[in-house]
Order: C-alpha cells, then structure tokens, then sequence
C-alpha cells in the first residue's frame, strides 16, 4: 500500500504529493515545489525516508523547495527529465521575473527518461515524456492497484481538469503539448486517475470527453 498525502505549496498553489510506502517507509516526494517546512513535517509524521525526489518539470513552483530537502535529507536522489536542465539551473531567473529570490538549486542526481521504470519500496511507477509545456515536462504513471484500484498518472502541467499547461513560457511549443496529451495521456486507460500540478484530480476518460483544449 502506498500513502499518500498532497500539499498545496507555495503562491502558485502547486499540488505537491508526498508518497509513503506503508511497509517499508521509503518515499518520494513529487514536485517540492515551496513550503518546504510543511513538506518536512509529513515526512517525518510518517517515519519516511525520502528515496527520490521528482519533478515533472522545472518550473520554480515545482522545484522551489529542492534545495532545502536536499540540504535536510542528502541521500535523496534529485529526478529531472534532461531536456529540463536549462531551466532547472535558471531557477534564480525564473524567480526574478515573478519577484522571487531563489539561491541556485542543487545539481541533479538523475535524469529520467520516456518509460524509465522507478522503484521505492514496494512499489514502482513509470516516466511518461510529455514535452509542450517545458521540453523537459514528464507525467508519473501507476500502474492500477499501486496507489488507487485503477492507474493513476501525475500530470504535472501538462493536463489539468478541463484546462492544459500554458505555452507562453521558456522553451514552450503549443504543438508539442497538444501532441504529447493525445499520444501519450489521451491513449492510457481510460478509468486513469489524473492529479494534475494545479488544481483538482480528474480522469482521462473526462478529460477526453470534455476538455475544451484537446
Ligand atoms: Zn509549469
Ligand atoms: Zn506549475
């Protein structure tokens, strides 16, 4: 069984997930975004060891917390798409645009890859590469019965309910995004469970049907 519990961190309200493995209490942390303290304070609630922590992408609400768990906890592994890289280490760049002060982040421990397989405790999860709203952004899939009883895929900002990730950002492409959704997201199990970066979950069986966007 896998616990998990999200925090909605930081100014842009990014959803960051803290998932448990019940039996052995190795976790990951997705997308640390901010409010690094409460982040910390779930953790150790749980006992947890934190194994990785992933991003699905290096937008500084989903990576403004790295450096301090890093700093807290050594041994976790920093998980970025390589195509993110650029962005990850203009972290200090991208805050100034929105008047944020960020100290460059730590360097990336490994860089995850299109249908990489990652394993922490009991259970595993695997990368899907969903470029458009960075060339870096990937979505995080379970496969049905590890985290819900139907697969559930962390969205990051690729899709949101009834919404996409915006592409009037670094090295956006609308025409990727679009592609990414319908190939990659549009074509999983349509019972999947989406937890988006932002905002609430829904399903790909809705979001095929209704998403304005798609
Ligand atoms: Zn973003
Ligand atoms: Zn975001």
């Amino acid at each position: 069984m896998i616990q998990k519990h999200t925090l909605v961190v930081g100014p842009f309200q990014c959803n960051c997930s803290v998932l448990v493995c019940a039996k052995t209490k190795e976790a990951i942390v997705i997308d640390a975004g901010d409010e690094f303290d409460r982040i910390k304070a779930w953790v150790e609630s749980q006992g947890a060891s934190v194994k990785y922590s992933v991003h699905t992408h290096a937008h500084l609400d989903h990576i403004g917390a790295v450096e301090a768990l890093k700093k807290w906890r050594p041994q976790t592994k920093i998980c970025l798409h390589k195509a993110d890289e650029g962005l990850y280490k203009n972290l200090a760049m991208q805050g100034q645009l929105f008047g944020i002060k960020y100290d460059s982040p730590p360097p990336i421990d490994q860089f995850i890859e299109h249908e990489e397989v990652l394993k922490f405790g009991d259970h595993k999860f695997s990368v899907i590469h969903t470029p458009g709203h960075s060339p870096g952004g990937v979505c995080l899939r379970f496969e049905g019965g590890e985290l819900a009883p139907e697969p559930v895929v962390f969205s990051g900002d690729t899709l949101f309910q009834q919404s996409i990730g915006r592409t009037d950002l670094w090295g956006a492409d609308h025409g990727a995004l679009i592609r990414s959704i319908k190939d990659r997201l549009l074509t999983l199990d349509e019972q999947t469970r989406v937890y988006p970066g932002h905002g609430p979950a829904t399903t790909i069986a809705v979001e095929a049907r209704e998403n304005p966007f798609l």
